[in-house]
């Protein structure tokens, strides 16, 4: 291995040991705003990640619904977790299926009144290493992005207002950055105009993935200029990065006692069934920033992007 590779080993690996660390140190009092009556949903949590951000917010007192599509698997699930001692609800939740996020939204209305935290987790990617297919392109684009922005806009009609804010945090990726050195969209008048939150809307993402989208259909997505990795997958995160901010503007007026946070993080690259098992880290280091997001005191955070609960550019 070479000296700069070996360099840059030590200091992952010295940064996994500190977050290894933090995440064992209790939360001080003060810093402490939610308790059992703080309901935090999680999409996707069936396994994975998802899996493991319920387990570690519920390890912290919250009140967990796990949400899974297959309702059996989500049953399951749950039951692997009530096993560690803390209480978790299930419910069914397809993030794709309007009647299911209706029903969804309807239970939580009855049954809680509200939620205080919503961790949108729920992806797909279909591609493996060096693979970069895009047959399963709008099955992507319409989980990561669209599913991501159903849950969002269904969701925060019942959170609930508090002094501490509510919170959503978005599981996104690096690989949908817009700036980074590599991966990027080539369009440098696109990237800015995403880039500048006078010029970014909701409209302009939706023309960005549709126009990503004919091109696949049309078989000239590869020279359309997009991210060379993963492309689909990069596409997708990419919007949701970019709505992450958007919503955050459209947010940051609200009143105090009725704010809500919203931010994204990139969970590393992580041995679940997504990757294969093919990751370099677990995926209990992995919710490790999801639920910090989601936990944070420092209200004043919001249309931010973290990996390793550290802020990273977009
Ligand atoms: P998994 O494939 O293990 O889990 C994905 C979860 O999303 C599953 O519970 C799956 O349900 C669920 N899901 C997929 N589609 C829907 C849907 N329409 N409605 C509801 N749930 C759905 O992947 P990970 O745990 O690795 O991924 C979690 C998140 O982390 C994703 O957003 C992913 O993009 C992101 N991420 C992962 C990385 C990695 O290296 N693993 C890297 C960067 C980001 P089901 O079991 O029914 O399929």
């Amino acid at each position: 291995m070479s000296g700069k590779k070996e360099r840059n080993k030590e200091r992952r690996e010295k940064r996994l040991q500190e977050i290894s660390l933090l995440r064992t140190i209790p939360y001080s009092d003060h810093q402490r705003w939610w308790s059992q009556e703080t309901v935090a949903v999680v999409t996707g949590a069936n396994r994975g990640i998802g899996f493991e951000i319920a387990r570690q917010l519920a390890g912290h007192g919250l009140t967990v619904i796990l949400t899974s599509r297959n309702i059996s698997v989500g049953i399951e699930a749950t039951k692997a977790l009530q096993e560690g001692g803390f209480s978790y609800d299930v419910h069914q939740l397809d993030i794709l299926d309007g009647e299911s996020i209706s029903a969804f939204v309807e239970w939580i209305k009855q049954k809680y009144g509200g939620i205080d935290i919503l961790v949108n987790n729920a992806g797909v990617n279909y591609n493996l290493g060096f693979d970069n297919s895009v047959e399963f392109a709008r099955q992507v684009v319409d989980t990561n992005y669209y599913g991501t922005k159903n849950m969002i806009k269904a969701m925060i009609p019942v959170m609930k207002p508090s002094a501490a804010g509510a919170r959503i945090v978005n599981v996104s990726s690096r690989l949908g950055r817009l700036n980074g050195r590599r991966n990027r969209i080539q369009d440098a008048t696109l990237r800015e105009k995403l880039t500048n939150l006078e010029t970014l809307s909701e409209e302009l993402i939706g023309r960005t993935v549709s126009r990503f989208l004919q091109q696949v259909e049309d078989e000239t997505w590869q020279s359309g200029g997009w991210p060379q990795t993963f492309t689909d997958y990069s596409v997708s995160k990419l919007a949701v990065n970019a709505y992450t901010r958007l919503v955050a503007k459209e947010l940051c007026d609200r009143p105090q006692g009725e704010k809500i946070y919203i931010n994204c993080y990139c969970p590393g690259w992580v041995k679940t069934a997504m990757t294969g098992w093919a990751g370099n880290i677990s995926p209990e280091v992995a919710a490790d920033t999801g639920v910090w997001l989601s936990l944070l005191s420092d209200q004043a955070i919001t249309g931010k992007f973290f990996a390793e609960r550290r802020e990273i550019n977009f």
